[in-house]
């Protein structure tokens, strides 16, 4: 469910018509509603309220200011990976304390940073990553939580690029080298060993996969319990799927109706990361044909943005929605691609799709963007990233204003030798 629908011929964000925004920020720009972005973050909360979960919202899906501050205000934590995510977070005004840090490759300065920042977990992926830390929080004379992200050995039955609990992918640690790791924890004096984390990939819209997954880690923590280690933390990750076209993703309580039972009795302080399932369907794309053209083989709609503002298409053969901003009855069907001003022939927004005959000046809607668009976006053919909008009710406001030629060449300089 989101709040983008016509009221008449006119796409709306909740109470505001997508075409005024269009008239005041131009094309193209992402457009995101408050209102579906906590409804989200509500409906899994709700959904598993009797085990009073941490919901860390996935900060690389969407981490725009504005979009950080609403779920924040509404009582979200954060899952980061990096430390711009976590300059990202602080100012959005997060608590640290309900911060985890995930990732395969740390740095020092980053495992330095965020302890100082006093984060609520790592969630560490190598023997070598617990090495570091541990060295870093003795400095610090801090003692560190760390989660162990474990390698569940699943299939999620989703994209391959995707797809993380696999035991051929380069995340988490098989089992076995876990038990080990905990059964070694002396070696780790300024590190608490407190937590498992499993997090088996993205766009999962069965329930099975999930269940599988978490059910070996029960048996995992089960089994560690007996050996004398204590768990605080389970995190059990992302992934949650959402409706791109004809997909019929888990809601929140199935979901919950399937995972609560595994939770019974357990006493974990349980953590989830969601990221697309908050906010994929809380933003749309909107950007203007320019030209169509037509030759033998087929017909394109060519229009103001592109594979660096919206890569996911290009990236994962992704499907987003195609609507008209402002409805036409009158255009005939066809069947076209949508595609960029950019270089690449892998530059195109949807492929043979059965859309309106547009024509130049239309503005069209992405929808389903919210979620790994602008966070994926670049400036590639130096292109100005696109404004952000956010609605909240009758009210809109740029989030981030467009990027100008000036930023574009921010930072570079001619060196002296050619001058
Ligand atoms: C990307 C990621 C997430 C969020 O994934 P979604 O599919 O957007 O929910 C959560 N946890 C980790 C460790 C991730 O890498």
């Amino acid at each position: 469910m989101h709040d983008f629908c016509y009221k008449g011929k006119e796409l709306y964000c909740e109470e505001v018509a997508v075409r005024d925004v269009a008239g005041k920020v131009l094309t193209p720009f992402y457009l995101y509603s408050r209102k579906t972005l906590v409804d989200h973050y509500t409906k899994l909360a709700k959904a598993f309220k009797s085990v009073k979960p941490l919901i860390c919202f996935s900060m690389k899906a969407n981490s725009n200011l504005a979009v950080v501050r609403a779920l924040v205000k509404a009582g979200a934590g954060l899952d980061i990976v990096s430390l711009g995510e976590l300059f990202r977070a602080l100012e959005a005004g997060a608590d640290a304390k309900k911060i985890v840090y995930a990732g395969v490759g740390k740095t020092r300065k980053e495992i330095h940073d965020a302890i100082k920042t006093g984060i609520l977990l790592f969630n560490v992926e190598s023997a070598g990553e617990l090495v570091v830390i541990n060295e870093i929080a003795g400095k610090l004379k801090k003692h560190v939580q760390v989660s162990l992200r474990v390698n569940p050995d699943v299939e999620a039955k989703t994209h391959s690029y995707v797809t993380t609990g696999k035991k051929e992918s380069k995340f988490g640690i098989e089992l076995d080298t876990a038990e080990a790791i905990f059964l070694d924890k002396a070696r780790y004096p300024h590190i608490d060993l407190c937590g498992i984390h499993v997090h088996i990939g993205s766009q999962i819209t069965l329930g099975e996969p999930f269940v599988q997954a978490f059910r070996k880690v029960l048996i995992f923590l089960a089994h560690l319990e007996k050996q004398g280690a204590k768990i605080k933390f389970l995190n059990l990750g992302g992934g949650l799927g959402i409706i791109y076209s004809d997909e019929k993703p888990q809601t929140a309580d199935e979901f919950a109706s399937r995972i609560l039972p595994l939770l019974q009795g357990k006493k974990f302080q349980v953590i989830f990361e969601p990221g697309r399932f908050i906010c994929g369907n809380a933003g749309i794309f909107v950007t203007q044909v320019l030209y169509t053209k037509k030759n033998q083989a087929k017909s394109f709609v060519v229009v103001d943005g592109a594979m660096n503002d919206l890569i996911r298409p290009s990236l994962y053969g992704a499907y987003h929605e195609v609507l008209s901003v402002t409805k036409n009855e009158n255009l005939k069907r066809i069947q076209a691609d949508v595609v960029g001003p950019v270089c690449e022939t892998g530059d195109f927004l949807a492929k043979d799709r059965n859309i309106p005959d547009f024509g130049s000046g239309d503005l069209i809607a992405l929808m389903s963007a919210g979620a790994y668009g602008f966070t994926m976006s670049s400036n590639y053919n130096s292109r100005p990233r696109v404004a952000e909008v956010m609605v909240s009710g009758n009210k809109f406001e740029i989030v981030r204003k467009r990027e100008t030629l000036p930023d574009l060449v921010r930072g570079e300089t001619i060196p002296s030798f050619l001058k």
